[in-house]
C-alpha cells in the first residue's frame, strides 16, 4: 500500500480513492483500516503526502462505520449499482451483496454511526437511465430531509468491458454518449451543490465536454488491478477508455480554462457533514475553494510539472486570482502563493 500511495504521489495526486470487495477472506475490515493508515503513512522523494483518502467499500454493520469514522477518511461512498429493485436481484443474486435494502440503507446507516461525508452513485447501463437519475435525485433529497446532509458526490460510471462479466460487453440497457451528457446536465441542476465525479471508464473527449456540463471531479492516471501503480502491468479489473497520465490531464484542464485542484481544505478544517453543507448550499464554498485551487495548483506546478505545463498554469492562476470575490481573501491568497514559491507547502483556507 506505501508503494502504490508513494507512485501516485509521484504523479503529483494528494487525494487517493480506496476500494474494498465483498470478500472478508480476502481482505478483513481491520486490515482494509490498516491499509489506510500504510497509504497516508507513504511519502515521495519531496516529502509529499497523501493528504486525503475516500474510500469505496461495501455497506458495514454499525461497528465498523464507526471505526471508518475515526480513520481519517473524506467521502464514504457506496454505489447502489441499479436502484431498480428486480434488475438488482437479478445481478445479484447470491452472496454478501445480495440484499437490496442493506445497500440502499448504507447512506442512513454511516450517518446515523459517525461518518459525515457520504458519495452515492448508479452504475449506468444495467436498467433504464432515467429511472437511475430519478432515483439518485430522489436518495439525494431523502438524505438532505432526514440528516441535513445531502451527498457530498453523485458518481455516473458507465458499464464497462470487466473481466469475468459477460454482461458488461452488452449492457442491457447501455446509455449513449448523448445520454450521458443528460444525466450529468440533469443532476447538475437537480443537486447543486454536490460534486458529480466522472471516471476514466469515459473517453479524454467526452470527459472535456462533460465538464462543461456540470462534472466537477475526475480522477487521472487511474489504474483498475491491486498493485498496478507501482507495479505495471498487474492486471485490470474493468477498461477505461482515458489512459492518459495524470499530467497529460493536468495539462489538458490548464489548457481549457479549468483549474485543476487538489484541495483537502474541508477535511481538514473539519468543515464536513451540516458545516460544509451549509457553505456548499448557498454556493458561499467557492469562496474557499477557488483559493484553494490556486493554491494547490501552484504546489503542483512547483513540484511535478513540466517548464511548458508551469508557463501556462502560473498564466491561469493569475488570471483567476482576479475572480477571488472578496479583497482580502484574494490578497491573503496572493501572499500564500508567494510562501509556496518560496517553499512552503499545503496552505489551505
Ligand atoms: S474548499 Fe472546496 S475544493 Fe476544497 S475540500 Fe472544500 S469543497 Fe472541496
Amino acid at each position: 500500500m506505501r508503494d502504490e500511495a508513494r507512485a501516485l504521489l509521484e504523479e503529483g495526486h494528494k487525494r487517493a480513492l480506496m476500494l474494498m470487495g465483498e470478500s472478508e477472506r480476502e481482505c478483513s475490515f481491520d486490515r482494509f483500516l490498516e491499509s489506510i493508515e500504510a497509504a497516508y503513512s507513504a511519502r515521495d522523494e519531496k516529502g509529499s503526502s497523501v493528504r486525503r483518502i475516500n474510500v469505496e467499500i461495501p455497506p458495514q454493520p454499525p461497528e465498523n462505520l464507526r471505526k471508518l469514522s475515526r480513520a481519517r477518511i473524506g467521502t464514504y461512498t457506496v454505489f447502489q449499482e441499479t436502484y431498480h429493485r428486480k434488475t438488482y436481484e437479478m445481478m445479484h443474486p447470491s452472496g454478501p451483496k445480495s440484499s437490496y435494502l442493506d445497500r440502499l440503507y448504507a447512506m442512513d446507516e454511516a450517518l446515523s454511526n459517525g461518518l459525515n461525508d457520504v458519495g452515492i452513485g448508479a452504475l449506468f447501463g444495467l436498467y433504464d437511465y432515467r429511472f437511475e437519475v430519478l432515483s439518485l435525485i430522489e436518495h439525494s433529497r431523502h438524505l438532505d430531509s432526514k440528516f441535513g446532509v445531502g451527498p457530498h458526490t453523485i458518481s455516473v460510471p458507465r458499464v464497462e468491458p470487466a473481466e469475468g462479466a459477460p454482461l458488461a460487453s452488452a449492457p442491457p440497457s447501455g446509455v449513449s454518449d448523448g445520454e450521458m451528457k443528460k444525466i450529468v446536465a440533469v443532476l447538475r441542476c437537480a443537486v447543486p451543490y454536490t460534486g458529480i465525479i466522472l471516471s476514466t471508464r469515459e473517453t479524454a473527449s467526452l470527459r472535456d465536454e462533460l465538464f462543461s456540463l456540470g462534472v466537477s471531479q475526475i480522477s487521472a492516471g487511474s489504474k483498475t488491478g491491486p498493485g498496478g501503480y507501482s507495479r505495471p502491468g498487474s492486471g485490470t479489473q474493468f477498461s477505461l477508455n482515458d489512459t492518459r497520465r495524470t499530467g497529460e490531464v493536468i495539462d489538458s484542464l490548464i489548457m481549457q480554462g479549468y483549474i485543476p485542484s487538489f484541495c483537502t481544505g474541508c477535511y481538514r478544517l473539519g468543515r464536513v457533514g451540516e458545516d460544509f453543507m451549509e457553505l456548499a448550499k448557498p454556493g458561499l464554498i467557492k469562496l474557499h475553494c477557488l483559493p484553494n485551487a490556486l493554491l494547490t495548483l501552484k504546489e503542483y506546478l512547483q513540484d511535478y510539472a513540466g517548464p511548458e505545463a508551469r508557463e501556462k498554469g502560473e498564466a491561469l492562476i493569475e488570471k483567476e486570482l482576479g475572480s477571488v470575490p472578496d479583497p482580502a481573501r484574494r490578497e491573503k491568497t496572493r501572499e500564500n502563493l508567494k510562501k509556496i514559491e518560496d517553499g512552503e507547502r499545503d496552505i489551505y483556507f
